[in-house]
């Protein structure tokens, strides 16, 4: 394995206060980067000062979105140590990314002993007020000083970190949430189930026209009918229907959420039976109309779990629940950020300790 390089920082940064946080707002004093070529494969891994990056104006990602990412916490548990959540299946699905996008393979092991050896130098950044976390960026961008369209050679893999707020400063609100009729956001046999930066721009239109309606996010339907459910926003989505949990199929369009999967298999727990299936549009409003949509939630690993409180199709408001937090969803929240923050024990095996 290669060693890494530490180069401390001379001027550390004075650590906000919890209150001020938000999310991704301010960084760590130290960021972790790699660079790849192909005759020296990943090489000058290193621990540097947290600043700009110097690239070619010709670069890669620059133009052809060469660029993928991940996202995850460390926590302070009530002991004041640190822990992550599933690191492992992270840097799995940067792989799953990575040979979609065309960008060089992570040694999974190898990145994930350098997040941990990172995360253990910007310890203290971890912050302890309830609901706060370490937000842990890995990304991976094609680097070539070139406006050639032809297969990447050259990459860059960097891990930013971000001290971030709760993400319900004011407790846990259900969200409105509009069905997107128009924008798509992947196709089958597209990259949604990659995590790249390209996802991110397809959605943007959508994401600003519902903002601008008063709605959170929307719930995006598959790219190819408009028929069939697959996200909500840039999280996941789980629907309750007479006492069973819906949630789409990994078709190919949808990302593969760890939250997702850590939610399925709490639900199974609780006694709860799952469903991972095509899901349409239609079945969901009659299940609104009909009383049978019990709960609505999205999942991912900034909000955790998020309820939904309200649905929008084609101008019509369908209200979840009263508008309030299922008792499922709460469970759910309860149970993940429990074991998250270390507040309850693990019998999965999901945290590791930094
Ligand atoms: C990251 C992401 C998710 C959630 O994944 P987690 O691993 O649970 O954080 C869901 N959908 C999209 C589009 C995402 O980018």
């Amino acid at each position: 394995m290669q060693s890494i390089r530490i180069e401390k920082t001379t001027m550390p940064k004075s650590k906000p206060d919890a209150a001020v946080l938000g999310f991704g707002k301010y960084f760590t004093d130290h960021m972790f980067m790699m660079e790849y070529t192909p005759d020296k494969g990943w090489h000058d891994a290193r621990i540097v000062p947290y600043g700009n990056l110097s690239l070619s104006p010709a670069s890669t990602v620059f133009h052809y979105g060469a660029e993928i990412f991940e996202g995850l916490k460390a926590y302070r548990t009530p002991k004041g140590e640190i822990q992550l959540f599933r690191p492992a299946e992270n840097f799995k699905r940067m792989n799953n990314s990575a040979e979609r996008i065309r960008l060089p393979q992570l040694d999974e092991a190898f990145a994930l002993s350098a997040l941990v050896r990172f995360v253990d130098m910007e310890r203290d950044w971890v912050p302890d007020a309830e609901g706060t976390s370490l937000y842990l960026r890995p990304f991976l961008f094609g680097n070539d000083e070139s406006l050639g369209v032809h297969s990447i050679r050259n990459a860059v893999y960097v891990v930013i970190a971000s001290p971030v707020g709760s993400y319900y400063p004011e407790g846990i609100n259900p969200v409105k949430i509009m069905i997107e009729t128009a924008d798509v956001r992947a196709v089958r046999g597209g990259t949604g189930y990659a995590k790249c930066g390209g996802n991110y721009a397809a959605s943007n239109r959508a994401g600003e026209i519902a903002e601008k309606k008063g709605f959170s996010q929307v719930l995006w339907l598959d790219g190819v009918e408009r028929k069939y459910v697959e996200e909500v926003g840039a999280m996941n989505v789980m629907f309750k229907i007479a006492g069973v949990v819906v949630t789409p199929a990994l078709t190919g369009s949808i990302l593969p959420g760890v939250t997702r999967s850590s939610c399925i298999r709490l639900l199974q727990d609780m006694g709860i039976p799952v469903e991972e299936r095509l899901l349409s549009v239609d079945e969901l409003m009659d299940a609104a109309e009909s009383g049978k949509l019990e709960e609505a939630w999205g999942c991912g690993t900034a909000a955790v779990v998020s309820p939904i409180g309200q649905l929008s199709y084609a101008g019509v408001d369908h209200i979840v629940n009263g508008g309030r937090i299922g008792e499922t969803t709460q469970k759910l929240y309860d149970t993940l950020t429990g074991i998250q923050w270390g507040r309850l024990p693990d019998p999965y095996g999901w945290t590791m300790k930094v």
